[in-house]
């Protein structure tokens, strides 16, 4: 029997079957980071969701292609109602810097992020200010098929024009009225729940671009459709993102693409539950967040604990994040890689019947929606078992450890490397120091010092070396 991987499916909502369209291997898109901050760990668990599904498919010989984007325009303030300010134009009037620099800066630390908590690296990562030339082909073929329509440099998505809206989110467009009544909207719309595919620019001087409706910048949606055709083509398998993105985002993503290729685009949507924080979803605005450098802060040095109690809960189950809790994983992590270090170092054993078994077990859970907190509740039976030889437990965790991205080989304390933001940072202190900008030289090296870094200058250079 081949097993295969099933998951949760939104659409559809049931758990399914996820065969790959094609024999080359599945096709994936996943919502990616917004650049104007630092990722929250509750984003790092919506990411992280997707690189288990990408790890499952691989540990059983499939190959996966994910791409991941990068949001650095058009993702406004208000989420729910796509309405408000640009947030990369907010971040960059905040730190005094230009939205490029913003977008630069964050999406480094991004990857250093995401490297940290053993995500594994897409083939790509589009940025959406790259893609404004397909944007703009899509949102004219939408118009020229009846799906859009201009109207004051502007273009709107018309939801009547798709009877398939509302199937992702179930908010129909009877349910959508009363929600939209509240926002002030406005008169040009031919139905309120129209939304924008191209916003006009007028006041903003930077990041705007132009088209055939005038200078503006894309909506938010928009942006996901054009990568994700652009990259992985007019079908594939499976997009993913956090329960957030279901509605209005991923809701209008199918409204644009299928709207503009004429046929379903996307098989599959998975979505990860939120992780709460004092119970209410974890994010910037509540300032209920923290992200890895909180954490280090709080002496919580290793993000491996956090991957770990992510594993601790299912995808789709809301889990609330604790620092007890996060404690208690690390605790957990650092005595598996003991104990796994002295059983490498036991003289042989052959693996036995028992060993198959275990495997099964493992793959029945992986495969089983992602039933992560069974995967370690077996590995803590393999850990505790007397059943097994201490070698053929050792083996059999280090090959587990290809889905669960724990580094159960590291030993205790391990040598932890600088990240490249940092180095970063580094350099434009020693510029600044160079030029006796002083003031400067010190404002970086506290950004620096908020990475858990502390720089020496030494008669070689600078030194960096972790303080937390
Ligand atoms: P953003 O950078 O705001 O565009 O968000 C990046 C991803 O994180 C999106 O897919 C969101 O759905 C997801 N996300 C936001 N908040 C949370 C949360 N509290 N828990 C899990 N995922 C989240
Ligand atoms: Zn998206």
């Amino acid at each position: 029997m081949t097993e295969m991987v099933r998951l949760y499916d939104t659409l559809a909502r049931a758990v399914t079957d996820l065969v790959p369209e094609n024999d080359g291997g599945l096709r994936m898109y996943s919502c990616g980071p917004t650049v104007y901050r630092y990722a929250h760990i509750g984003n790092l668990r919506t990411f992280m969701m997707a690189d288990l599904i990408r790890r499952a498919f691989e540990y059983q010989g499939i190959p996966v292609r994910q791409i991941q984007n990068i949001t650095d325009v058009g993702h406004m303030t208000d989420d729910e109602f796509d309405t408000g300010e640009d947030k990369m134009l907010v971040a960059a009037g905040l730190e005094g810097k230009t939205p490029m620099e913003i977008a630069g800066y964050y999406t480094k630390v991004f990857f250093d992020d995401v490297r940290a908590i053993n995500i594994q690296e897409a083939a790509e990562y589009p940025r959406a200010t790259e893609y404004i030339p397909q944007m703009i082909e899509i949102i004219a073929k939408l118009i020229e098929r009846g799906h859009a329509y201009a109207v004051d440099g502007g273009v709107y998505f018309h939801v009547q024009s798709f009877p398939a809206y509302g199937a992702l989110s179930g908010n129909t467009l009877d349910q959508l009225q009363s929600g939209h009544r509240s926002v002030i909207d406005d008169p040009n719309k031919r139905h309120h729940a129209d939304f924008l595919l191209w916003r006009p620019a007028g006041e903003r001087r930077a990041m705007r671009w132009g088209s055939p409706w005038g200078d503006g910048f894309p909506g938010w949606h928009i942006e996901c459709s054009a990568m994700s055709i652009a990259l992985l083509g007019e079908s594939f398998d499976l997009h993913t993102g956090g329960e957030d993105n279901v509605f209005p985002h991923h809701e209008d993503e199918i409204a644009q693409s299928e709207g503009a290729v004429g046929r379903p685009v996307v098989r599959h949507w998975v979505h990860g539950a939120h992780l709460l924080s004092e119970g209410r979803k974890m994010a910037k605005s509540a300032n209920n967040f923290y992200d890895l450098r909180d954490l280090a802060e709080r002496g919580h040095s290793d993000p491996l604990a956090a991957r770990l109690l992510f594993l601790q809960s299912r995808y789709r189950a809301q889990m609330n994040f604790t620092l007890d809790a996060l404690g208690a994983a690390e605790r957990t992590l650092e005595r598996w890689r003991r104990l796994i270090a002295e059983w490498t170092r036991k003289p042989g054993e052959t693996i036995g019947d028992l060993v198959d078994k275990y495997e099964e077990r493992f793959l029945t859970s992986l495969n089983d929606d992602l039933d992560t907190p069974q995967l370690v509740a077996l590995v803590a039976e393999v850990v505790s078992t007397d059943a097994l030889a201490p070698k053929d437990k050792s083996a059999l965790l280090l090959r587990w450890d290809k889905v669960l991205g724990l580094d159960l080989s590291r030993q205790t304390g391990a040598v932890r490397e600088i990240p490249s933001a940092a180095h970063e940072l580094i350099e434009q202190r020693e510029k600044a120091r160079a030029k006796k900008d002083y003031s400067t030289a010190d404002r970086i090296r506290h950004k620096i010092l908020s990475l858990g870094i502390e720089v020496e200058d030494t008669p070689e250079g600078p030194k960096p070396r972790w303080v937390r």
